[in-house]
């Protein structure tokens, strides 16, 4: 489906400010136009949900989590990045999107989940012809990126 992708994005948002702890202060640095792009909703609800859920679980202490969108020339940069957690190791880096992966075994058991949100996150990405990455620095935080093709507005009518 081809969408203005920006309300999406606020009514994701929406609902994390809704159901948020009171230590997490969420900050949205979000274009205000209208950025089309061809996606699956639920699916691309469902990578961000994946996402913000981890910058939340991994972040005990708080802190600030900033979703950023940022449009380059042919794709639209996502990222969300946490402060105050506990980061991820260089070398752990690309691992974490694979499917049962966890970095620290012992803390994910007692935090719950899977290992498989990422792993969900990156086949629904590359689905979309886009990219996900993350960078980090241990002790400080982890920002997660992905990336979506930008439809051009003049020919992207016709398609399917
Ligand atoms: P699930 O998402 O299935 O509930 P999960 O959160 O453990 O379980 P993923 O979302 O795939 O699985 O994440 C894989 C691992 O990457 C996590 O267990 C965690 O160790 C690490 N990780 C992911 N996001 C962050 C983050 N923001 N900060 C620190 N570590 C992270
Ligand atoms: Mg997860």
């Amino acid at each position: 489906e081809r969408i203005d992708i920006i309300p999406l994005f606020h009514h994701i948002l929406d609902r994390f400010d809704m159901n948020k702890a009171a230590l997490i202060d969420f900050e949205r640095k979000i274009p205000n136009e209208e950025i089309f792009v061809w996606v699956d909703k639920d699916k691309i609800t469902q990578v961000i949900d994946n996402i913000m859920s981890n910058a939340i679980k991994y972040s005990p202490e708080g802190g600030k989590i900033t979703f950023q969108v940022a449009k380059e020339v042919h794709r639209l940069r996502i990222s969300i990045s946490d402060q105050g957690g506990l980061g991820i190791a260089v070398e752990k880096l690309d691992k974490i999107f694979e499917r049962f992966y966890r970095v620290d075994k012992a803390r994910s058991r007692e935090l719950g989940g899977t290992g498989l949100g990422l792993a969900i996150s990156r086949e629904i990405v590359v689905a979309h012809h886009g990219q996900i990455w993350a960078s980090s620095i241990e002790g400080q935080g982890t920002t997660v990126y992905f990336t979506l093709p930008l439809v051009n507005r003049k020919r992207g009518g016709s398609r399917k």
